[in-house]
């Protein structure tokens, strides 16, 4: 049987900070789709960004509410989120601010009406993950902000989405604005741990159903769709059955990815630490979620589906294809030739 969603109603104020973050956008943009009225929080000094400039504009088109500030500024906050009578927060500030969030979830505690809090989480559930340094530390910080919701009594969902769709470099933390490999793969491992995919689209569709889903509330929402649960042997031949050509294989220890974490150099020794744990000690996948905290986005929403694997690589080959006409050359690629990894966007350091 089906439950109810129960949901009140589809304009609750949602008010997004960091919503021109890689994360952030696609909720922002979610929001919008759903028609809710959307706040989108930023940081002043964007100018000097093109592609957060370029963001923040989409988002405006669109119909987002642009407001300035810090999420550190607890005075700001609490005006913000009563001028605009705010019913959800969401924070998608980066790994390296998790910390500021201590501030709005202060604010969010005195203003008292915020019906929901998404703190930023947006990866592995983070009391059960357990990676090696650096990527510990990312995690002890989303625990206190976990710790500091839960003693406030503030409304919340914690957002384990596990791996976004994309080829997973263990260097870069945003892969799905990169092509997958075009030269050689390399594979985690002996390439048999499984991990769970999820379209960029997904996450900001599925985390805009939850928030004001009342089967959803103070629960750790887990994204496990079945059909997007591959290992990077199976990832590689998907790419390779996309490119049309077969590629090289590399294998990467569990000593390499170790080396590579123990070096501190941030943020591809906090990604190599997360890859270590996806896909040599197999995190994602290495506990049920049948708790009374737990729930799985697919029990709640059995009649939507998510985006396959199979088609977000469908759109990574249209990208190739068009990032070749932009080269002038047939947009075919070309057999046994080396290309480096294309980025697809430029986003700013
Ligand atoms: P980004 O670094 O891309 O964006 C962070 C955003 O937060 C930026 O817009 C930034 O503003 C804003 N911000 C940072 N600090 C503040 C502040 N004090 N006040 C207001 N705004 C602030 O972050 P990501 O999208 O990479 O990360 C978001 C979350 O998603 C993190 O928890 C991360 O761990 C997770 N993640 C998960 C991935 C997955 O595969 N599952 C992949 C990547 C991230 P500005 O533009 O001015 O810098």
């Amino acid at each position: 049987m089906t439950v109810s969603a129960s949901i009140p109603t589809a304009k609750s104020r949602v008010l997004i900070a960091g919503a021109t973050g890689f994360i952030g956008q696609f909720v922002a943009r979610a929001s919008l789709d759903a028609g809710r009225p959307t706040y989108a929080l930023v940081r002043p000094g964007l100018a000097g960004c093109p592609s957060k400039s370029r963001a923040l504009k989409s988002l405006h088109d669109k119909g987002a509410i642009i407001l300035h500030g810090l999420i550190t500024d607890r005075e700001n906050m609490e005006k913000i989120l009563k001028d605009h009578e705010i019913d959800i927060v969401i924070s998608a500030v980066g790994g390296g601010n998790v910390l500021d969030q201590v501030a709005l979830v202060e604010a969010i505690k005195a203003v008292g009406t915020v019906k929901r809090f998404l703190p930023s989480e947006f990866g592995h559930d983070v009391v059960r993950a357990d990676p090696v340094e650096p990527g510990l530390q990312m995690y002890e910080d989303k625990r206190v902000i976990r710790r500091l919701i839960e003693e406030y009594r503030i409304p919340y969902n914690y957002i384990c989405c596990n791996s976004i769709a994309s080829w997973p470099y263990y260097d870069n933390k945003h892969p799905a604005d990169v092509l997958p490999p075009l030269d050689h793969f390399k594979i985690y491992g002996d390439g048999t741990v499984k991990a769970y995919f999820v379209a960029g689209t997904d996450i900001g569709k599925f985390t805009m159903k939850i928030v004001d889903d009342v089967r959803a509330v103070n629960k750790s929402v887990h994204f496990r769709p079945s059909s997007n649960f591959y290992n990077m042997n199976e990832l590689a031949s998907l790419w390779e059955k996309k490119i049309g050509r077969t590629l090289p294989r590399v294998t990467v220890t569990e000593e390499d990815l170790l080396a590579i974490a123990a070096e501190n150099n941030i943020p591809e020794s906090i990604v190599a630490s997360f890859t270590h744990d996806i896909f040599i000690k197999g995190c994602q996948s290495s506990f049920s979620i049948n708790g009374p905290d737990d729930v799985e986005v697919g029990t709640l929403y059995p009649d939507e589906a998510f985006r396959t694997l199979d088609e977000c690589f469908d759109d990574f080959a249209l990208e190739l294809k068009d990032n070749n006409k932009d080269l002038g050359s047939n947009g075919n690629a070309a057999p046994n030739h080396v290309v480096e990894s294309l980025a697809l966007s430029a986003p700013c350091a």
